[in-house]
Order: structure tokens, then C-alpha cells, then sequence
């Protein structure tokens, strides 16, 4: 046990994290009032002994307690001038709310007539007893006895249902309406009913209150909450609670006294002012609560709505200014933003707490660079005060967070694609299409979305769907760009039929509004708003990025198929594309058509003939996507999907198909009815395409190479690298790469001219990684697609994760969604043996990721750990690639 004034914040796993920064606070000479801690250590000892605390440990509490009463000259218990405690938890890291507290320890019938006296103010007094009373009863007498009444049927409740008869019955609205003389009355009931309800006596001596109250918060450690949030947290139940006995100090005891809680600089937006809020004549649980509203601490950061507020720096200019210089103490001394309590009582400063300050994404970013700027911390440290996700928050628009707290809640899904939307809702893609050329802002829900929809998507402000994982289509393209998405939302009973959707007993139409915030995945009914942002206008955000671009090993590409995508990546700081997926380029509606005509045709011949059909787009494609990205690599993978994904029809369009392209509707039927498949996924897609069909493979590599041809002869310098998909044996990497290199040969003769290119493969199969040896022999890079590789090591349908992985998660049988961020012990394990045996054949093959794990912090620190040279990401999370990448190196 511990003298506030022995400790420091290094002790916190002794003292817990309160009681170690209130030891600290001592030790800088701030005003603390006086008090002492029970380590942890006495938690454990505690539940080691069958509930019994150390045997010399009554006489360590006494002895702390006179110096205590001693440094404040009152004694414990006294008649005349008692000193009264709080009793709090503190574990050595903040559980908010999970823990107890007792305050006013020490009144009892003896010492109340010395304590009015003393402070000449019944009132106070009696309130204080009150809540004391009802603290007690509820804390110690009724929680830490093990005691579980039915919900809604507590002490607590009672005591408080007594209370408002009370004020109804007396005409009272408001707890300051009651006099001393009602709350001495209240007091005698609440013992009443105590008595009878829990069959003991609210204790009458201090020594009593002192003991109850410190069990009560040792035998909180093991409360149903506090044991909650430990699981979740994944904190170890045997690191214990520390007990913090310190003397009361009040700030309800007239005007002159006032309680506040205030941020050393402004949480929201990082600015460097002094930010937060007091109440004169209150306790702090007034001001946390809002039971009044509070008072703006200073005149530069009043707003709008409290300019006509009191601040502390007008009402109480000298202990304003004290609590100013302990501001700048506290900041200089941590060196970060602190979240402090104070109380003043009779115009005495005291602080009660501090610890570092929760802030929002603009605030974080501010907030490190400004103290790097004022030589308060090292630039890796500024690094490592941003978390890569907050970067998100000035990517994309978001909620403001008073309007979602008052939204009405419809639905929740998996957050797949981050920011905010509101738009009316439409059913179909073409829908979406047709409302947003009228200028409508729309919102597509689908029950699940197929590449057919790519229209209607682009069109919407956001994308909902009932069904689908995070690296679902829909995901993946809205992640691309930027877009607000959610997916997997189960609730969402579609009728595409009335263009409705049943959530619970509620039924929107379409052209209702919604809101969506894709970054919790919560749907809200009707408009909220929405707050804009743009990350080059933030002159700190630029800073912040410049010191990760220099710190950092790994390269950060980007997944991208349009020039402007690729534009966009380049702005936000991506050195190459690391993977452009070709398909996506075959949905229009000119080129769709030759592309069935391509799997509808009946010999090579026909089938060369429409694939060629396609080959000047792809050109223009690929001329487009290296130009933007000139002098940067560029992995272009060849066909992947399943072809029946080019052939979803209605009955009408199908007919329509038939007169294009000159066949009967049956053998169109036949045709769809053969390319089905069970298991499309593992299916005739990726490399298994190319094989079957190798003029595809050869239109796709002559648009590479002829584009890149003609753009090098222009004096741009590509560089191209062109990517294998799905393989899983060598054999199939060595039969594509052979048609890419005669189509290169071919090319460069007609051209005249050499380009550099590569040929390489995705690692995204298991046998992919077990013989990535025999792979490297041939291939010039890897590139890992951790999607399939995902979704192939343990046999989950990336498309149907939604339909069990909340189960999943809430039952802890996994601990986070594997398509989000990397399975180390298991895919991360393949992939570690892909890299040695790959640079086992080629020490220097180049190795990237292009799965969507290339954008997730903690599976980019494991590619960094395992010496890959790059991660690709969307666009919209190159940034945060950049700060994960850096972090990873500090
Ligand atoms: C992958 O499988 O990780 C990948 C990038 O390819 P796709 O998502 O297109 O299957
Ligand atoms: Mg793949």
C-alpha cells in the first residue's frame, strides 16, 4: 500500500492506472487532494484467500488514514471535523464504468452535526448523506453481497422511485428544490426501506462504511461487468483492481465551489486551446451525465450555442489561470493530451484525475504533428500517436456524431465500405441509374449484387445488401472507390417485386431516405448529416504522411482498373498498381456483347474472331492505366472470373442476345445451362480460363504489349507486368506464360521496338505456396491473393462468410473475420513458405500482396515482418497502407 505522494505512473500495474497518475500528479506538486492506494496486490491476495485480505493490512489503512486526515486536519469519525472519502477502483488500464465507487464515506448520525456546524450548510450536508445512503446500499449492501434482484427491482431503484414520490407529492421538479429538511426526512425512509428490503442496517460507523466500501470494490473486479469486458478486451483476470482511498472534496458546496471535466487541447479537431466544460455548485457526475448543461470552460472555444454561458475564465479568472498553468504542466509532463477532473471547493483548486485524452481521427493527426512542431515528441513517436484507421475519417464524409446519437436505428451489417451516405432507397441497378441521371441521390439495395449491377452502383451514394462478406463484390468495388458501403445485412427482407424491404415490424418503400454509417455498419432511417472532407486541404495530414514515406521499407501499390482510379491512388500517394482486375473492363454494354459472343461461339475460329473484337479496348485500357501511372509498375492480371458471370439473363434480355448475335434462343439457353456450375469459385475460372480458351490469353497480353509498345515509342516509360491468376501447379503458370511470351516476341517485331515486361503469378492457392520452389523457377513475381487464399485454406465462400460469421465472432470461435485482416498462424503460414521457398529459387523475386489484407494495418506489419517488397490496397486506403507500412518499421 502506497502514500499518494510515494508512486508514479510507472507503477501502474501496482497502483492501477488512477491511483498511479494521481501519485504522479503528487509528485509534479499539483493539488491532489490527500489519499492513499491499495495495490492490485491486495486484489490478488484477496481472491487467493478465499475473500480474506491481508492480515497486517487494517493497521497499514489506519496509519494511512490519520496522515491523510492528518494533511487535510480533520480526523476519521471525528464529532467536530470529520474527514470524509471517496472509496474508488482503478485497474492499470481504464475499464469506463465497469468498476465501483463509494463517496462520502464517513458521515454517519455523530459526525453530520459537526460537519453542518463546520460548513454551516445543512443542506450540503444532508444531500451528501443521500448519496451516500443510496451509494451504499446499492455498491456494498446490495452488489458486492452477491445480491441479483430482478431488472428494474434493485435498491437503487427503489430509493430513487422514493425519491421522485417524494418530489411529486411535495410539487418539487428538481433535486435542488428539496431543503436540508427534506433530505433528512428522505435519509430516515431510505434507512427504512434498506432495513427491510435487504434485511441489514445501513452502518452507522465510519470504520464500517470504510471496510464495506473497500470489499465492495475489491469484490467489483469479479462483477458481472467487469468480468464482460475482460473477456471481450482480452484483459487477464488475475492482474486485480487497486483501491483508491482519497479525502472528498466538494464542489456543490455553495457558489464558490464548481466541478469540471476539460481536455488539455481539443478532442474533435486537435486545436491547441483549452477545451471543456464546468458546473458551479455541482458534483462531476452533474457534468458527465447532463442532468444540467454545462458551462464553456473559456471564452475563445465558446460556439454558437454557448455564448451566453458563464466561463470559468470570467467567473473565476485566478483559479482559471491555475488551471491553465497545470494544463501546460500536464502536457509538458506526459507529453500528450490529457483528460482531466477537477473540483473547486470554496475557491480551492483540486485535481482528481488525469489520463490520456480519447480523440477522434483530425484530432489525432493534429495533435502529433503540433507537438512534434513544439518539440514535445520525436517524429516516431508522432508516427505511432495516429492509428492507421483514423486516417480513414478524412478520407471519406462522415455522420456527425449528434445527429447518428439521435438517429432511429434500423439495421446493422459488416461495414465494408467506410463513410457515411444518405440517399432514397431504389432496388434495382438500373433504377439507381435512371434516379441519379434525374439527380437523385440513391441508395442501392440489393439482396446481394452481382458484376451485372456495376452501373447502378456507381451511380448510388452507397450500396446495401442482405447478403455477402467483406470481400464480397460489392464490398470490394465500393472499398475502390471510396464509397460507402454495407453488406451482409441479415435483417433486410428484400421484396423486389413491391420495391420494399421488411426490417423488423418497419417497411420502406422506395424513394424513402436512409442514412448509412459504412464505417460502424449501421443503417438509420431518414437524413442525417453528413460532414465533407478532403485530406490534401490538411496541411498536417501532409506532414504526418511525409515522415511515414520516409520511414518506411514497404512499397504501397494500388487495386485499380480506370485511369481516374489510378489518379486518384497517385494522390493519395500509391507507387504502382498492384493489381488491376480485368474484367471489370468487359461490363460495358459495347463490349459485353463480344464478349458472350466470345463464350456463345461454337469453334476457335468464331471465338477468335469476337475475342479480337475486344482486343482495341483492352488496348486503350491498358494505354490509359499506364499512362496515368507512367514510370510506376503495373500488374495486370489476366481473366479471372467464372464465365457464367458474363451470362446472367432474364428471359428478355436473352431473346435480345439471340437477334444480336444471330442464334436460337435455346442453344443461348443450352449454352447457359453448360457453363453452370456448382462451385464456381473453384470452378473454370482464373488460369483454368486462359488454358481452355488461349485466345483469350493471347488478346489480353497483345493489348498489354501493343499499348505499351506505342506508349514507349511516345517517350512514356511503362512498366508492365503481367500477372497468371489461380494457379496451382507450375505446369499451368508454364502454359500461359508461353503464350505471353510468343505474343511479346510477335509484338516487338511489329513494333520494332523491345518493352520491359514481366510474367508472373498469383499465390492465392494453397498448392500455390507448397511448391512455390518450382513456381519461382519460372515466374518473375508473386503476388499474393490472400481473398482465395482465404477462402481456400479454410474452405469459407468469401460471398456466403456473412450468413455465419457473426456467430463466429460473438462466440469467440474466431477472434477476427480472415478476409479482413490475415490469419497469421494459418494463411499467414503459407505464405511465410511461399516467400522462403520462392526466394529459395530467386533471392531477389519481387513479392507483393494484392489481397484485400494489403490494406489492413496489422496484416501489413506481418508482410513487413516477412520481407515482402510491396501491399496494394484500394485507392482509398493507400494512406493508411503508408502509415501502417512505417509503423511496422518503429
Ligand atoms: C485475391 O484472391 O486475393 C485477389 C486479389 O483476387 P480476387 O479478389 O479478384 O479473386
Ligand atoms: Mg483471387
Amino acid at each position: 500500500m502506497l502514500d499518494s505522494a510515494e508512486g508514479s505512473t510507472a507503477m501502474k500495474n501496482e497502483l492501477g492506472g488512477k491511483g498511479a497518475n494521481l501519485a504522479e500528479m503528487c509528485n509534479m506538486g499539483l493539488p491532489v487532494p490527500p489519499g492513499f492506494t491499495i495495490s492490485t496486490a491486495v486484489c490478488s491476495h484477496y481472491y487467493d484467500n478465499d475473500q480474506n485480505l491481508p492480515k497486517d493490512l487494517a493497521d497499514q489503512v489506519l496509519e494511512a488514514l490519520q496522515k491523510v486526515a492528518g494533511d487535510m486536519g480533520k480526523i476519521f469519525g471525528d464529532e467536530n471535523d470529520p474527514l470524509l472519502v471517496s472509496i474508488r477502483s482503478g485497474a492499470r488500464v481504464s475499464m469506463p464504468g465497469m468498476m465501483e465507487t463509494v463517496l462520502n464515506i464517513g458521515l454517519t448520525t455523530k459526525t453530520i452535526p459537526g460537519l453542518v456546524t463546520k460548513t454551516n450548510n445543512e443542506r450540503f450536508v444532508y444531500d451528501a448523506y443521500r448519496r451516500l445512503i443510496m451509494m451504499y446500499a446499492d455498491v456494498v449492501m446490495e452488489k458486492a453481497a452477491g445480491i441479483e434482484p430482478e431488472e428494474g427491482h434493485g435498491i437503487r431503484q427503489k430509493l430513487e422511485s422514493m425519491l421522485e414520490d417524494f418530489k411529486k407529492k411535495n410539487g418539487y421538479s428538481k433535486d435542488t428544490d428539496l431543503t436540508a429538511g427534506d433530505w433528512k426526512t428522505l435519509s430516515v425512509s431510505f434507512k427504512t426501506e434498506i432495513k427491510r428490503t435487504l434485511g441489514s442496517e445501513f452502518p452507522d460507523d465510519p470504520r464500517d462504511q470504510l471496510w464495506g466500501g473497500i470489499k465492495a470494490v475489491l469484490r467489483s473486479w469479479k462483477g458481472k461487468r467487469a468480468v464482460n469486458y475482460r473477456r471481450i478486451e482480452k484483459l487477464p483476470d488475475k492482474w486485480g483492481t487497486a483501491v483508491n482511498v482519497q479525502a472528498m472534496v466538494f464542489g456543490n458546496t455553495g457558489e464558490n465551489s464548481a466541478t469540471g471535466v476539460a481536455f488539455t487541447r481539443n478532442p474533435a479537431t486537435g486545436e491547441n486551446m483549452f477545451f471543456g466544460e464546468w458546473l458551479t455548485n455541482a458534483q462531476g457526475e452533474d457534468v458527465v451525465a447532463g442532468i444540467r448543461t454545462p458551462n464553456p470552460l473559456n471564452e475563445e472555444t465558446k460556439t454558437q450555442n454557448t455564448k451566453h454561458l458563464t466561463s470559468l475564465e470570467t467567473s473565476m479568472p485566478e483559479l482559471y489561470q491555475e488551471l491553465s498553468d497545470i494544463r501546460m504542466k500536464l502536457e509538458l509532463h506526459y507529453k500528450d493530451m490529457q483528460d482531466i477532473e477537477f473540483t473547486i471547493e470554496d475557491s480551492r483548486l483540486w485535481m482528481l484525475q488525469t489520463r490520456i485524452g480519447k480523440r477522434n481521427g483530425a484530432a489525432a493527426i493534429k495533435i502529433a504533428v503540433d507537438m512534434e512542431n513544439e518539440g514535445m515528441i520525436d517524429k516516431k513517436t508522432a508516427l505511432m500517436r495516429v492509428k492507421p484507421d483514423q486516417l480513414d475519417e478524412l478520407l471519406h464524409p462522415m455522420l456527425d456524431a449528434n445527429s447518428e446519437k439521435r438517429a432511429t436505428f434500423l439495421a446493422k451489417g459488416l461495414p465494408a465500405g467506410p463513410g457515411a451516405a444518405a440517399g432514397r432507397l431504389v432496388f434495382t441497378a438500373d433504377d439507381a441509374e435512371t434516379w441519379h441521371k434525374r439527380g437523385e441521390k440513391v441508395i442501392l439495395l440489393r439482396k446481394e449484387t452481382s458484376p451485372e449491377d456495376i452501373h447502378g452502383m456507381h451511380a448510388a451514394e452507397a450500396i446495401l445488401t442482405a447478403k455477402g462478406g467483406m470481400t464480397s463484390h460489392a464490398a470490394l468495388v465500393a472499398r475502390g472507390w471510396g464509397k460507402c458501403c454495407i453488406v451482409g445485412c441479415s435483417e433486410l427482407h428484400v421484396d423486389i417485386q413491391k420495391r420494399e424491404v421488411h426490417i423488423g415490424d418497419t417497411t420502406l418503400k422506395e424513394g424513402d431516405w436512409i442514412t448509412m454509417n459504412g464505417t460502424r455498419g449501421n443503417v438509420y432511417k431518414g437524413v442525417l448529416e453528413l460532414v465533407p472532407t478532403d485530406p490534401n486541404t490538411h496541411s498536417e495530414y501532409k506532414q504526418l504522411m511525409k515522415w511515414a514515406d520516409e520511414v518506411r521499407t514497404l512499397k504501397v501499390r494500388t487495386n485499380a482498373e480506370s485511369p481516374a482510379d489510378a489518379q486518384q491512388a497517385i494522390k493519395f500517394g500509391a507507387q504502382g498498381i498492384g493489381l488491376c482486375r480485368t474484367e471489370h473492363m468487359f461490363f460495358d454494354e459495347t463490349r459485353i456483347l463480344a464478349m458472350r459472343k466470345m463464350i456463345l461461339a461454337n469453334n476457335e475460329i468464331d471465338r477468335r474472331a469476337a475475342v479480337m473484337e475486344l482486343l482495341p479496348f483492352q488496348k486503350n485500357d491498358f494505354r490509359g492505366i499506364l499512362k496515368a501511372m507512367e514510370g510506376l509498375p503495373v500488374t495486370i492480371r489476366l481473366l479471372d472470373p467464372p464465365l457464367h458471370e458474363f451470362l446472367t439473363l432474364t428471359d428478355e434480355q436473352i431473346q435480345e442476345l439471340s437477334e444480336q448475335v444471330g442464334k436460337n434462343k435455346s442453344d443461348i439457353e443450352k449454352r447457359i445451362a453448360g457453363l453452370h456450375e456448382l462451385n464456381p469459385m473453384l470452378g473454370h475460372r482464373g488460369c483454368r480460363l486462359g488454358i481452355a480458351y488461349p485466345e483469350i490469353t493471347e488478346m489480353q497480353a497483345q493489348a498489354i504489349l501493343e499499348a505499351a509498345a506505342e506508349l514507349t515509342k511516345e517517350g512514356v516509360t511503362v512498366l508492365p507486368e503481367i500477372m497468371i491468376p489461380l494457379v496451382s501447379t507450375v505446369s499451368e503458370f508454364t502454359d500461359q506464360e508461353a503464350i505471353v511470351r510468343k505474343v511479346a516476341q510477335d509484338v516487338f517485331t511489329k513494333f520494332g521496338i523491345e518493352v520491359n515486361y514481366m510474367v508472373g503469378t498469383m499465390i492465392e492457392l494453397p498448392r500455390a505456396c507448397l511448391t512455390a520452389n518450382e513456381i519461382a523457377e519460372h515466374a518473375e513475381f508473386f503476388s499474393f491473393g490472400t481473398n482465395d487464399l482465404t477462402q481456400t485454406t479454410y474452405g469459407f465462400s468469401r460471398d456466403d462468410i456473412g450468413s455465419f460469421l457473426p456467430d463466429y465472432l460473438d462466440r469467440k470461435i474466431l477472434v477476427h473475420d480472415p478476409f479482413q485482416s490475415l490469419d497469421v498462424n494459418g494463411v499467414g503460414k503459407l505464405m511465410s513458405m511461399a516467400v522462403a521457398l520462392g526466394r529459395g529459387v530467386k533471392e531477389n523475386l519481387k513479392i507483393g500482396i494484392c489481397g484485400e489484407h494489403g490494406g489492413d494495418p496489422a496484416s501489413i506489419q506481418f508482410c513487413k515482418d516477412n520481407r515482402l517488397d510491396y501491399v496494394s490496397c484500394s485507392p482509398f486506403r493507400v494512406p493508411i497502407a503508408r502509415l501502417a507500412a512505417a509503423q511496422a518499421e518503429l
